[in-house]
């Protein structure tokens, strides 16, 4: 499995290109922004891209989702229950700094367990709500690595204060969900660098009991 992951936009969001040596498919999770650059990396590796997943409606991560989607036709893809964030959008641009996205339409809602699959790659849903309450992390069973969004990062866990967020479900997706897998599985978080289970089941202090 070819995985590159490179931060993109002011908010350094990590931007996974997931690509399967054998199909050259590929997807791209978070593609906040910088959709040269991600278009670039596809190149390089001779991939095509069959899917944009986003973890989450954060301008961080699906802002340059629509311009990836017109250089490419790839379907946009997230969890359901983060519609309701997309018309806030223009105002988390502001925020942060960043040209309005415009309108952004979801092509295919995520539900929790699915299975998506580039060439022989499996990705697995993992709906995990309490950043916001469409949150979704990627799971890949083969290469035990987990695409995690704003959900967990090393050493800390995502905030909740932000419309929609609520603290007590984000611990419920983290002790029920995510600790559930192995400890060996890879993390790479929407920003910052990567972990593992392991690690954080053991040293997060977010996630100690
Ligand atoms: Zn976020
Ligand atoms: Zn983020």
């Amino acid at each position: 499995m070819i995985h590159e992951v490179f931060p993109v936009g002011p908010l350094q969001c990590n931007c996974s290109v997931i690509g399967d040596e054998n199909s050259h498919e590929a997807m791209v999770v978070d593609p906040g922004d910088d959709i040269d650059e991600v278009l670039a990396v596809v190149a390089r590796h001779g991939l095509k891209i069959t899917r944009i997943y986003i973890t989450h409606a954060h301008i961080d991560h699906i802002g340059g989702a629509m311009k990836l989607k017109a250089a490419t036709g790839a379907p946009i893809t997230m969890h359901g229950a983060d519609e309701m964030q997309l018309p806030l959008l223009d105002m988390q641009a502001q925020w942060v700094g960043m040209t309005s996205p415009g309108k952004i339409r979801i092509d295919e809602f995520a539900k929790d367990a699915h299975s998506y699959r580039t060439g022989d790659i499996e990705a697995r849903v993992l709906y995990t709500p309490g950043h916001t309450e469409g949150s979704s992390c990627l799971y890949f069973p083969a290469e035990a690595r987990l695409i995690a969004g704003d959900t967990l990062f090393a050493g800390s866990i995502g905030r909740t204060d932000l419309p929609g967020g609520d603290h007590h479900q984000i611990l419920t997706s983290l002790h029920d969900r995510v600790l559930a897998l192995p400890d060996e599985t890879l993390v790479v978080p929407g920003h910052g660098p990567n972990t593992t289970i392991g690690e954080e089941r053991q040293s997060n202090p977010f996630l100690q009991k």
